[in-house]
């Protein structure tokens, strides 16, 4: 609902601003912590229990996030955390996906769940969470109290590889857990309980990398939710068992990890593992015991960090969100404990990613990892942008605005908030997403929140609790506003109330009513972002503020503040478009700090047929010597919503808030051309559709890989195989085999053209057989830009003839996977092309 448009009274006096007041040293991060913070924060969020939010996008996803967590069951989260320690399962059945049974990231949820749950509880005061909370603490403590000896974990690993270490063998029982009877996998490996595994890495038996520790699947990373659950229990709503709990946990730790060299912890490191060092900090502030500052010494990563603070980008190469928690982690130790390497690397690392990595939406990273920095342009389509590490990025940005109030980090949280976060939740059901893609005529990666349970799951729960934390901060008799959404402020060091009603971020009018008992005298420092210019106005009960900071600053208000006194803004949101940096013409359309999306059709029916244009068929814009202004128009007044105006080729586009766009096939890069370009390129294109004519005029049968009916018609067999979608087009890929029979013309000589797309995560190698004769070995891996690409392989006429179909077998090579496949065409190979 919009408010209604106040009318400004100007003024003419000029209002003198106050500036001076002395910023209070905050030397505790929150009112459990009794240690004192070697680096003092500036200022401090608002605790989250003082901001509630009342309307606008952002309280919808809270209210959806709210809704989804209740009807989660905790006793399914503790299904295999009590198997392990020998109780008996509450619930019929354990949850699914990556929180299943099995070599997973079992555990990992109820990590999550209790985080957001105490989150929820801070933002909301509804007490049904705080009862939860109250729960699952129990939960856990009786986990602990069963495994014995401080361990919790539901974590499964492979048995061990190793000869000649005296520890358990496959089938081996640890004494302290009751249940672990090797389980075996699909496979036939043999599993055991990760506890043993735990214990082997005790003994210095390191089977490192990636996501990998000694057979179980990033163990520490799990271990590491389980952590911040207990420690935010104890934060948020002052649960003293969590504390308890965790104490005990961190002692498992320390036991386990004591005995190990600092060559063997940091062969160990080799696997992601989560914030470990941040919940070991955070458990040293809130003890005071130096045991655990010491802890974090186990997770210090000195082949991440020691570049990082010596400012050499690194990231490359690096998988995001193995990285971003751990620097985090640093962050923390640099604030309780003062080392310079652990602030000049999370410093650092924040400006590259945030600069050098990340696209319009605040996303970075392609399929997880950070590709060179500043080199963009070929990592935008495909599988983009994680959320789990959009959501550790905020994190980040909140304790580093506490260091250093400065509007740059302000400035990504509003990005971030507004574009990706809001765009990782689906508006209307609150299903959150894993990759939220900036490409060419991608969609969202939504989540199946009561089956797949991915990481991304995890922290979505988590990311729509927490958007009241970090909107106020104050320090002394100063209140900063960073970004304006409809919300009330306790502020309670200074008794005054703000209730912010706002239009924003559709609307640009923002109104911020003051509430005091008493007059008194602060200062407001309100936020006015980079992107607001000419028409930014500040006025106080009416009377407008002469004397405005450049874009990229606060305006600090300071006056004898009464009861009801009201601060009115203007924020302009201009239309401009951010190009890539290495691709000045590959560009997103911006309207003020919103990233604007271009509808390209309901989710399904893309990828039937490319449709002329740019990358993949998709519209592109004849404008790129023109300003946006020109060529993007509101549709309606208000609306909010824009189209194109005769520049798009094949045709314009309606452009909406990314956020406002879910279920769609969309786009958020767009190809600019100047108009001799597109002639150029046009050309090239009928030269391309003429060729796919000849193409298709040569077809003898063409089988649609990854589509029901057309796999059907075509007899589709296979083992260990799934269909797959990229760039909206259907495939098949797979890890043993598939087959299709196509229909073959033995008059003529016979070839099968096969279409593949570069981007594979891995470098994928296998054979191509006809009627069991092989044709063509294929290898498809990474290079330049992401493309389709096609591949032909000759029938011998051996294998045709006397035939009217042959299969056509796509086999994996050892080891190794089948690239997903998105066209199989037999074609008459002396047919003119
Ligand atoms: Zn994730």
């Amino acid at each position: 609902m919009l408010l209604a448009k106040k009318t400004f009274v100007p003024l003419f006096a000029a209002l003198s601003l106050g500036t001076s007041h002395a910023a209070t040293d905050y030397l505790k991060v929150s009112p459990t912590q009794v240690i004192t913070n070697a680096v003092p924060y500036v200022a401090m969020p608002l605790p989250l229990s003082d901001v509630r939010l009342t309307g606008g996008p952002l309280k919808n996803a809270q209210a959806l996030d709210a809704e989804y967590l209740l009807k989660l069951d905790p006793d399914r989260m503790f299904f295999y955390l009590r198997q392990r320690a020998g109780l008996k399962p509450k619930a019929e059945e354990g949850y699914g996906g990556w929180d299943g049974a099995g070599r997973q990231l079992t555990g990992h949820i109820a990590g999550h769940y209790l985080s957001a749950i105490s989150y929820m509880w801070a933002a909301t005061g509804d007490q049904r969470f705080k009862d939860r909370v109250d729960y699952v603490v129990n939960e856990f403590k009786e986990v602990q109290d069963a495994q014995g000896d401080g361990y919790i974990g539901a974590l499964m690993a492979t048995a061990p590889r190793v000869r000649g270490t005296n520890n358990a063998a496959a089938g081996t029982n640890s004494a302290a857990s009751g249940t672990n009877a090797p389980v075996r996998r699909r496979n036939n490996q043999a599993l055991v309980d990760g506890k043993i595994r735990f214990e082997d890495l005790s003994r210095g038996v390191i089977q490192s990398g990636g996501f990998d520790l000694n057979g179980m699947w990033s163990p520490w990373y799990v271990e590491h939710k389980i952590f911040a659950g207990l420690r935010d229990a104890y934060r948020l709503t002052g649960n003293r068992t969590a504390l308890d709990v965790e104490v005990k946990f961190a002692g498992w730790v320390d036991g386990i990890l004591s005995p190990l060299t600092p060559e063997q912890i940091q062969r160990m490191l080799a696997t992601e593992f989560g914030g470990m060092n941040e919940v070991m900090a955070d458990l040293y502030a809130d003890t005071g015991d130096p045991r655990w500052l010491k802890a974090t010494g186990y997770f210090e990563h000195h082949a991440i960090i020691d570049p990082l603070a010596k400012r050499d980008d690194i990231l490359g190469g690096k998988h995001g969100n193995t990285n971003i928690p751990k620097v985090l982690g640093d962050l923390m130790r640099y604030v309780y404990a003062g080392d310079k390497t652990d602030g000049d690397a999370a410093r650092f690392f924040w400006d590259q990613v945030v600069y050098h990595h990340s696209f319009a939406t605040g996303g970075h990273g392609h399929d997880e990892y950070f590709g060179p920095p500043d080199k963009l342009n070929n990592i935008v389509d495909g599988r983009d942008d994680e959320s789990c590490n959009v959501y550790n990025m905020l994190k980040m940005t909140r304790v580093l605005f506490a260091l250093h109030p400065d509007d740059k980090y302000a400035e990504f949280q509003e990005r971030a908030l507004f574009n990706h976060v809001l765009a990782s939740i689906d508006p209307q059901d609150g299903r959150t997403c894993y990759m939220v893609p900036v490409g060419h005529g991608v969609t969202h990666e939504y989540q199946d929140m009561f089956e797949s349970f991915t990481c991304c799951v995890g922290t979505g729960m988590e990311n729509h609790a927490l958007h009241g934390y970090g909107i106020y901060y104050e320090s002394g008799d100063k209140l900063w506003v960073n970004f304006y959404t409809p919300s009330t402020a306790s502020w309670k060091t200074a008794g005054a109330t703000l209730n912010v009603q706002t239009d924003f971020p559709e609307g640009g009018y923002v109104s911020i009513k003051v509430s005091v008992p008493a007059k008194k005298n602060f200062t407001l420092a309100l936020r006015r972002p980079s992107w607001a210019g000419d028409q930014f106005v500040v006025a106080v009960n009416g009377k407008l503020q002469r004397k405005l900071p450049p874009p990229g600053n606060y305006v600090e208000v300071n006056r004898t503040w009464k009861d009801g006194d009201t601060v009115e803004l203007t924020l302009p949101k201009q239309l401009h478009k951010e190009a890539l940096p290495d691709n000045p013409d590959r560009v997103a359309l911006m309207w003020g700090p919103l990233v604007l999306a271009g509808d390209l059709g309901p989710e399904e029916r893309r990828g039937r047929g490319r449709r002329a244009g740019g990358a993949e068929g998709t519209p592109v814009f004849v404008a790129a010597d023109r300003p946006v202004a020109d060529w993007v128009k509101m549709t309606a007044k208000d609306s909010g919503e824009f189209h194109t105006s005769g520049v798009g080729e094949p045709n314009d586009v309606r452009l909406v808030p990314f956020y406002r766009l879910p279920r769609r096939t969309y786009e958020i890069y767009w190809d600019l051309y100047t108009p001799e370009q597109w002639e150029k390129t046009s050309g090239a294109l009928a030269i391309e559709q003429e060729k796919q004519h000849k193409l298709e005029l040569a077809t003898v049968g063409f089988a649609q890989p990854g589509e029901m009916q057309p796999e059907r018609d075509y007899n589709e067999q296979g083992e260990d195989t799934q269909p797959d979608r990229v760039m909206g087009r259907a495939a098949r890929r797979g890890t043993k085999w598939f087959s299709f029979d196509l229909p073959v013309d033995p008059a003529h000589p016979m070839s099968v053209v096969v279409t593949y797309y570069s981007d594979e995560w891995r470098r994928r190698t296998f054979d191509i057989l006809a009627d069991g004769q092989r044709i063509g070995q294929q290898v498809v891996e990474k290079g330049g830009a992401p493309h389709f690409f096609d591949a032909e392989y000759s029938v011998p006429a051996d294998v045709v003839k006397g035939k009217q179909k042959v299969t056509i077998r796509f086999e994996a090579t050892e080891g190794n996977e089948i690239a997903a496949v998105f066209g199989v065409r037999m074609i008459r190979a002396d047919a003119a092309r």
